[in-house]
Order: structure tokens, then sequence, then C-alpha cells
């Protein structure tokens, strides 16, 4: 059964550091598929819309996306293109509690990644979709919402 993870808090310094690649040759596939499992879980009770690795303390470049019917896991996510339009939105941050803010984002990004299989896969997001994953892959830089943000308000 998957279990709850404590979530990390800034000003925690696992949020600030640049995530490592996740090798998945050096992990155990079902060791893997239960930390995920775990963080949709933690994601979903939070209630949450994306969780990163960093911010359950794990140093590593995986996140997961609420997304209907399933939730995304991707492993070594990274966008390699993007609208030349950004649009602000409110934004808030599972390891900020008690505060959000508005924050300009592309409007649409182009992100691959691997599955848990290992696969590589590319997918396109627009509008809140491509909110979070620019939101997601930034913990991987340890970089915060906050940092961005052209208000915060609380
Ligand atoms: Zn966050």
């Amino acid at each position: 059964m998957p279990k709850l993870l404590p979530i990390l808090h800034e000003p925690h310094p696992i949020l600030r550091r640049r995530s490592d690649a996740l090798v998945l040759s050096s992990w155990d596939k079902k060791e893997l598929q239960a930390l995920a499992a775990d963080m949709v879980l933690t994601m979903k009770k939070a209630p949450g819309v994306g969780l990163a690795a960093p911010q359950i303390g794990k140093s590593i470049r995986l996140i997961v996306v609420e997304r209907t019917p399933e939730p995304l896991v991707l492993i070594n996510p990274k966008i390699v293109g993007h609208s030349l339009r950004k649009q602000t939105l409110e934004e808030g941050c599972l390891s900020v509690p008690g505060k959000y803010g508005l924050i300009k984002r592309w409007r649409e990004v182009k992100v691959r990644a691997q599955t848990l299989d290992g696969q590589s896969f590319e997918i396109k997001a627009q509008g809140f979709l491509a909110q979070i994953f620019q939101h997601e892959i930034d913990h991987l830089h340890g970089t915060l919402y906050i940092d961005k943000a052209t208000k915060l308000l609380q």
C-alpha cells in the first residue's frame, strides 16, 4: 500500500539543491514504483496537483503530476520547447504553505521524460498542465515559484 510522505517546507536546504539525474539502472524497479506511488498519494492527499522528489527529501529528477484519468510520473523531465507567449497565473506550492503569488509562465511547453520502464516520451501541455510542469521542473533545479513571482500574497 502506498504511504504518505512528509513534505519539506521552505527553507529546507534540499529544496534548494539541484537534483541528480535518476539513473534507472541503479534503482530496484519495485522500489521506484513504490516511491512514485507514495508521491502520487502524498500529492493527492495534500491536496496538490504536482509533487517533485526534492519536496519529499529526495534529490532526484522525478515528478508526479495530477491529470485525468491517471496521474503522470515523469523521470528526468526536461522542457524541450515552449511557446513564445506567456501567461500570468496564480500559483502556490505545498512546500510554501499559506502563500500564493502571481507568476508568468509559458503558455505551452513540450516536455521530454522517461517512464518508470525507461521509455522516452514527449508530451505537449498548455494552460494549467503547462504551468504544473514548469513549477515541478523548477523544483528539480532548486527553484521555487516565490523566486520568480511578480507578486506574493498571503
Ligand atoms: Zn512546489
